[in-house]
């Protein structure tokens, strides 16, 4: 890998990572101000990068609706990718850790059973069962479709897993969010980072892409904080030098205070724009919820960049503003 890392680094580099798993909602959208200041801001880049590699959850057309209305909002980059279109990439920096890595056969059911008590939303801890149990890829396959087909789903194939020494406590000072510390072979265990032969998972193609894109901040919702050490992890295998700082941000929450869902309303960003909502309007509201502009300001994107300032951005989650 280190070839590709040879462009030398300067000043700073953030990204936006959008999934087309659905619209763009206000949500994603207060997130992507943000990064896109704090980079703006210090005269830093900006790489958008589609992560489309979520093929059962991405929706046809997705992406390109959500470049369109990043655009419409103001955003611009400087560079672009598409993860789909990197796979080989991601490929190759598994090869080159092939003695860290193995084939797992267990299906999501079999590592949920093996949970004593699994809570919704927890990532599930693997607890190694086929660590030192298959040699290569085709002997966890032929096993694979040795096993009798379940009916209602498809036999899924293996997956290759992260070996997690034990003991692996990953600490980080996290920009925003403050220090975070997990033991990954406690919480999380061998980690998938592949699902088919020849694909890529989110942690793979995500750590894979900021350490050659030569990101130097992530900036995202703090939804992935806990995500975050197995990246670091993975990255330390990788190319350690080149391992970016992370600022985690306070979600968009409903007025209820929970995660933003449907039950909310509609804060899709196409169905402003067609209720007639300028991006001035939008991002105005975004911005008062950081403490940079005054109640019904209407502000564009550009504007914000000499207001741009952490220390006002609230540490609580957001309530959605009044009125989207
Ligand atoms: N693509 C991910 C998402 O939309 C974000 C990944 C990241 O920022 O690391 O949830």
């Amino acid at each position: 890998m280190a070839q590709v890392l040879e462009k030398p680094v300067t000043g700073y580099v953030g990204r936006l990572a959008p999934s087309p798993t659905g619209a763009l909602h206000l949500g994603n959208v207060r997130t992507f101000m943000i990064a896109w200041l704090r980079a703006r801001s210090q005269g830093g880049k900006v790489i958008l990068r589609m992560e489309d590699l979520d093929h059962p959850r991405d929706k046809p057309g997705a992406a390109e609706a959500a470049l369109d209305d990043l655009r419409w909002l103001g955003f611009d980059w400087d560079e672009s990718y598409v993860q789909s279109e990197r796979v080989a990439i991601y490929r190759q920096a598994l090869e080159s850790i092939h003695d860290q890595v193995y084939p797992c056969v267990c299906s999501r059911r079999d590592v949920a059973a093996a949970q004593s008590a699994p809570h919704a939303g927890e990532p599930l801890y693997y607890p190694g069962t086929c660590r030192n149990r298959f040699p290569t890829w085709s002997a966890a396959l032929a096993y694979k479709a040795s096993q009798p087909l379940n009916s209602s789903t498809p036999q899924p194939l293996p997956c290759w897993r992260f070996r997690v020494p034990d003991g692996t406590v990953i600490a980080f000072d996290d920009v925003f969010a403050g220090h975070v510390e997990q033991d990954v072979s406690r919480t999380l265990g061998d980690f998938p980072l592949a699902r088919h032969e020849f694909g890529a998972g989110y942690t793979l193609a995500c750590t894979v892409d900021d350490l050659l894109m030569g990101v130097t901040e992530v900036v995202r919702g703090d939804d992935l904080l806990l995500a975050t050490p197995a990246q670091i992890l993975l990255a330390r295998s990788l190319i350690p030098h080149a391992i970016p700082r992370f600022l985690h941000l306070p979600l968009v929450v409903g007025s209820d205070g929970k995660r933003l869902a449907k039950r909310h309303g509609d804060t899709r960003i196409a169905t402003y724009r067609s209720r007639g909502y300028s991006p001035e309007t939008i991002i105005g509201l975004l911005a008062e919820s950081c403490g940079w502009a005054e109640r019904g300001e209407s502000v564009a994107l550009a504007d914000l960049v000499p207001r741009f300032d952490l220390s006002t951005i609230p540490h609580e989650p957001c309530r959605l503003p009044e009125g989207m």
